[in-house]
């Protein structure tokens, strides 16, 4: 098992032909937007069913697109019930079945990647993993998207690996690419890191260059204070509901598992 998990986007090599994107949906089965989300408002191409996305820009130019899996990441800072986590290997996963529908990941993202199943009754967050439970079961060796790419214009390894290779280019053909990686420095460092001759700002909601450096846990205050003291109270109580739930429905299951002996039903139920 590696130490840690990332993934180097070589802007140079991609050719949008979408063959990750088709990986991921396949590996994860998620079926493709047909017709297309109507709520979904982004034009990035993500979506709950499509965890990464290729963005065409002028010039022939195509940029993957995918959680960074930030190594300080403010979505897993903000979130009330625990539904984020930040894996020991680098991942940011996520767990539906706690998702209480605040959304304030997707408010505070920098990149602006998370998604929301609106067509399902009881939504709930989505984004890409970087297949991290299917690589730690050894399903896979690397992540679908990489695997899948016929021009290893995206290639996984350890963040050391994967920053080494990328300055290796940059020192290698210094007239091909803008001396600089994204995702080395902005937001506190990202799993996720790019080269490219063209400048990559645009992929982020904020400004990376702004927040060079800078952890967003430790500014995440900064944008949770614009949201209205009402949403953030009313995402105590959804907290505080949504435990109740599912201690319930935990109890239903060992209950109906025969695993509750008299007297734990007795001392739960108190
Ligand atoms: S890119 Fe957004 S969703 Fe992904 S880890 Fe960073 S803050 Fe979380
Ligand atoms: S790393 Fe895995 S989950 Fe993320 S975009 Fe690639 S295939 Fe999809
Ligand atoms: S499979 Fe590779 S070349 Fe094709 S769009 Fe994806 S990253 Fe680009």
């Amino acid at each position: 098992m590696r130490s840690s998990f990332a993934i180097l986007n070589d802007v140079t090599k991609c050719i949008g032909c979408e063959e990750c994107v088709a990986a991921c949906q396949k590996l994860h089965k998620l079926t493709p937007d047909v017709p297309p989300p109507r709520i979904e408002t982004a034009t990035d191409g993500l979506s709950s069913n499509r965890w990464t996305s290729i963005i065409r820009r002028p010039g022939g130019v195509f940029v993957k697109k995918q959680c960074r899996h930030c190594l300080e990441p403010a979505c897993v800072s903000v979130c009330p019930v625990g539904a984020l986590q930040k894996t020991p290997e680098g991942p940011v996963i996520w767990d539906g079945d706690r998702c209480i529908g605040c959304r304030y990941c997707m408010m505070t993202c920098p990149y602006g990647v998370v998604r929301f199943t609106w067509d399902l009754a009881i939504p709930s967050i989505r984004k890409c993993t970087l297949c991290y439970d299917k690589i730690r079961s050894g399903e896979i060796d690397k992540p679908a998207c990489v695997t899948a790419c016929p021009k290893e214009a995206t290639i996984f390894g350890t963040r050391e690996e994967m920053l080494a290779e990328a300055h290796r280019r940059l020192k290698a053909e210094p007239k091909k690419y803008i001396q600089h990686v994204w995702g080395e420095h902005e937001v506190g460092g990202t799993s996720v890191l790019y080269i490219s001759h063209v400048d990559l700002s645009f992929l982020g909601w904020t400004n990376p260059e702004k927040l060079s450096g800078v952890d967003l846990p430790t500014t995440t205050w900064d944008v949770l204070k614009m949201v209205p003291y009402e949403f953030l109270g009313m995402g105590a109580v959804m907290g505080s509901i949504w435990w109740v739930i599912e201690r319930r429905m935990r109890l239903q299951r060992e209950q109906s598992a025969g695993r509750l002996s008299n007297t734990d039903e007795g001392e739960d139920e108190s």
